[in-house]
């Protein structure tokens, strides 16, 4: 039988209403599109019947139950996947591969879903969808953070956020800041992990996208949780509960479920927090995800541990930990080993106890290895860069109000001396915030020591190398005495450029003063720092400096090196590097010392 025009639009009309509804009613979306799959397979309508197929599919996930016998969501979704591809509907086929990279990941084959999510973000850059691909981006950052790649995480969700950016599309951008505010907090910067969550929780709200809203009230209760503030996480969780059980999203409702217990637990409130698990471990057990369900397990645990009975809590993170395996899950991994080393160590057997914190430990080492840090420095000194700029920008649109206030003030004939002091106050504010060296370009004294300051306590909190280079001109007086100050100035111009062009992106340099630049260098062990402060030594002595000035034959710099060393007696690192540049003069100048 072939399709009327008026049936082919009845099925896509039931299709589309199906899809609209997905996030808010999947029950009823559900009902809708099995109508239009058995409309559609009467009257053969192949693009509505793919479409059924794939609403289904997606309904069938969101709510976690059973398809009717024979019927799983897979299987309507390879027939889906073969349907769209063969009507030649790219944007179908990527939406259905999209769900079935959604899938693989929930059964714990990481590795599979991540190659499917490109594929699907191949698919929406071939037909010019940006947020599409922007979506495709996300879900494979999510399957990098569940895989325990955090810094491949941040890098895509970073991504993410531009592509959503530059389309202007609030959905994604606010997926996309939710993820790197739940990043953050894995990587231990609560602070900025909180902006994140209540930047997308602010764009959230402008869209009809309750399931998220749901989400992104589970990831700040748990910051909060974690911060110390039960209460407010208490709430937060209580409200994502009734947004999650108003969508039908069951991974949703487990995760406001176990956020709820969470809260309660803290306030030693084991019952009715016990009730909430167990509502949660069956709906996660429904829905077939692994991770869920060693989530539940993990927040199960933590009353046996809190009442002294070690066995029981023993006997759920065992459970968890085998689920978080199977699931590829290198945090949940982590904190069921943490678990297990308390519970064993409670229970008396002290070698358990030590296995399983070496496993711990192992697990925390991967997740936020010198990759993720990088990644992580590398973002905090964009954002703090960013937020610089906007502070700045902000500062002179106020100096441009109060200058105009101060021309009326004038011709008003009015008293202007509270005006002059503001704009004095703001002229020095502008001036702080400034982060430049104005003669260099390369980073001021302020910004050195901001920089320096961050880096040694994440050095010290996380055991990473960190060195410290002073940089000083030899015999620059001289320069200055016989060429004139304007070379001198050109002398230090060109130095900047030649040391920064010389070092590592993720170095930090700067003008200390005078003739004098501090180089951080991160992640960087003493002899690593030699070596690089070596080649750039070299590199100023053999520069042809007499393109400055036909009077500058040679030039040299005297280095001095200090590295942090986790256990070393706490000298400034400044201090050390100074000793070290004060020795480098002492021995005769163009040379390196540390
Ligand atoms: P040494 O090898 O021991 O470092 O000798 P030096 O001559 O480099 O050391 P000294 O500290 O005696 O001289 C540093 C000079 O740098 C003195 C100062 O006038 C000059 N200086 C500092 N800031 C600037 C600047 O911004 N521009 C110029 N042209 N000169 C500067
Ligand atoms: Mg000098
Ligand atoms: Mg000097």
């Amino acid at each position: 039988m072939n399709t009327t025009a008026p049936q082919a639009a009845e099925i896509d009309a039931l299709v589309a209403q199906a899809h609209a509804l997905r996030h808010t009613d999947a029950r009823a979306a559900l009902a809708l599109a099995e109508h239009a799959h058995t409309l559609a397979l009467a009257c053969d309508h192949q693009r509505g019947l793919a479409y059924a197929l794939l609403r289904r599919a997606v309904c069938l996930s969101i709510l976690g139950d059973a398809a009717p016998a024979g019927e799983d969501c897979e299987s309507l979704l390879q027939q889906a996947v073969s349907l769209l591809r063969s009507l030649g509907d790219q944007a179908g086929e990527a939406e259905a591969l999209n769900q079935q990279g959604v899938r693989l990941g929930m059964a714990g084959h990481g590795e599979a879903a991540i190659r499917v999510f490109e594929q699907v973000r191949a698919l929406r850059a071939a037909v010019g969808d940006r947020v599409g691909e922007a979506a495709a981006l996300h879900n494979i950052a999510l399957q990098h953070r569940h895989n325990g790649d955090l810094a491949l995480a941040l890098a895509c969700a970073q991504e993410t956020l531009e592509l959503a950016q530059q389309s202007d599309d609030g959905r994604v951008q606010a997926y996309a800041l939710t993820h790197l505010g739940t990043l953050l907090a894995m990587l231990e910067e609560p602070a900025a992990a909180e902006q994140h969550l209540r930047a997308s929780l602010a764009l959230v709200r402008a869209t009809a996208d309750r399931a998220h809203e749901s989400t992104v009230l589970v990831s700040l209760s748990q910051l909060l949780r974690k911060t110390g503030d039960a209460a407010a996480a208490g709430t937060l969780a209580e409200q994502a509960l009734v947004l999650a059980r108003g969508t039908g999203n069951m991974g949703d409702q487990v995760d406001a479920l176990v956020a709820l217990a969470q809260a309660l637990q803290e306030h030693g409130a084991h019952a009715v927090a016990g009730a909430w698990l167990d509502e949660a471990a069956a709906l996660a057990q429904r829905r077939g995800d692994l991770s869920l369900e060693a989530e539940v397990l993990l927040a199960q645990a933590e009353t046996p541990r809190a009442l002294g009975r070690p066995a029981e809590a023993l006997a759920l993170l065992a459970q968890a930990h085998q689920l978080a395996e199977a699931a590829g899950a290198l945090q949940l991994c982590a904190q069921a080993h943490e678990g297990l080393s308390l519970a064993h160590e409670a229970a008396g057997d002290l070698a358990a106890a030590l296995r399983h914190q070496r496993a711990f430990q192992a697990c925390e080492r991967r997740l936020r290895n010198q990759p993720a840090q990088r990644r992580l420095r590398q973002f905090l000194q964009q954002q703090a860069l960013t937020s610089a700029e906007h502070d700045a920008q902000a500062e002179r649109a106020r100096s441009a109000q109060l200058l105009q206030a101060l021309d009326e003030a004038r011709r008003a004939e009015q008293s202007r001396s509270q005006l002059l002091a503001e704009l004095q106050a703001q002229a020095e504010l502008l001036q702080q915030l400034a982060r430049e060296d104005g003669l260099t370009g390369v980073a001021n004294r302020r910004w050195l020591d901001l920089q320096l300051q961050r880096e040694t306590e994440r050095a010290r909190r996380f055991g990473h190398p960190l060195a410290v280079a002073m940089i000083d001109v030899d015999h620059f007086k001289a320069v200055n005495d016989q060429l004139s100050h304007g070379v001198g100035d050109a002398v230090l111009r060109t130095l900047a450029g030649l040391l920064r062009a010389n070092c590592r992106a993720s170095d930090v340099l700067g003008r200390y003063g005078g003739e004098e630049f501090m180089l951080i260098l991160v992640e960087s062990s003493l002899a690593q720092a030699l070596e690089a402060c070596e080649k750039l030594r070299e590199r100023v002595a053999r520069h042809a400096w007499t393109a400055v000035h036909p009077g500058l034959r040679a030039l040299s710099v005297s280095i001095g090196v200090a590295a942090f060393e986790a256990g070393a007696p706490d000298e400034g690192l400044v201090q050390a590097a100074d000793r070290q540049l004060y020795r480098a003069k002492h021995a005769g100048r163009d040379r390196v010392c540390g």
